[in-house]
């Protein structure tokens, strides 16, 4: 059979909004005899724009994920496993221990919450980046009475601008909902730090190329 007529397959890695929307799309564009593979490490697709809402109880897990299988009645195969080695060469994709043929191949692997490069801040910081992170916050956040709470972005470069804020809004409304004035924790309860804080305002100078930032200096000349 010529090239023309024979399947093809699209591996998406990744299941997050980029791979769904991405897996959805060509389903719906491509000729049924082309297969369509999402791989994600995670059996659910969770939203993370909601995990704001878990982290101030205001939306409970099971309503910011959908689990990916439901993907296959529409077409899509869902395979649920690590991607551990992409092999260009030979367009495969090694999902643990096995390999992956692919025609084409998307990757969208987005972003990982990386707690290393900031001493102390795996130990004694807190994510709302992540749904565990944003499940546990909330936990803290039910028994607090004293202190001060900073919300602080740890490097210049993260996930969403407006976060930041919003949560610093919503925890200051929970307070006050629980009916503790946040001002009477400290001066300034509930901070907001986003001092190095323009994510993604400029790009590396060329296509591909990683851009790395220092956190004390995070403006690079172009
Ligand atoms: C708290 C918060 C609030 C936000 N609010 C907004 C908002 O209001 N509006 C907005 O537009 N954006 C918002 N964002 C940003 C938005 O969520 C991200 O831009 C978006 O999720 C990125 O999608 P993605 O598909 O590229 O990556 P992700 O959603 O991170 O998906 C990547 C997927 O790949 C999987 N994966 C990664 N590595 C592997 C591997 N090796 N093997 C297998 N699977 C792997 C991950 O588990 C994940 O499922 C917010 C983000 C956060 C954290």
């Amino acid at each position: 059979m010529s090239d023309r007529g024979r399947g093809q397959t699209v591996l998406v890695l990744g299941g997050g909004v980029g791979g769904v929307a991405t897996a959805n799309r060509l389903r719906r564009r491509l000729d049924r005899r082309h297969r369509v593979v999402l791989v994600n490490r995670e059996a659910d697709f969770s939203f993370a724009s909601s995990y704001l809402w878990v982290m101030s109880g205001q939306r409970r897990p099971d309503q910011v994920t959908r689990p990916l299988q439901r993907l296959q009645r529409r077409g899509i195969e869902v395979v649920i496993a690590e991607v551990r080695h992409i092999d260009p060469n030979k367009r495969t994709v090694t999902v643990d221990g096995r390999d992956l043929a692919a025609d084409h191949l998307v990757v969208t692997l987005g972003a990982d919450w990386v707690t290393d490069r900031v001493p102390g801040l795996a130990d004694h910081g807190h994510t709302f980046a992540t749904l565990p992170g944003a499940q546990k916050l909330a936990g803290e956040l039910d028994g607090i009475e004293r202190g001060r709470i900073v919300v602080v972005t740890a490097a210049p470069l993260y996930k969403c601008p407006g976060a930041p804020y919003e949560a610093a809004l919503l925890i200051d409304a929970g307070l006050r909902a629980r009916g503790i004035d946040p001002t009477t924790l400290s001066e300034e309860a509930v901070t907001a730090s986003a001092a190095a804080a323009q994510p993604a305002a400029h790009a590396a100078a060329a296509v591909g190329e990683p851009l790395l930032m220092d956190a004390t200096n995070p403006a690079p000349e172009a």
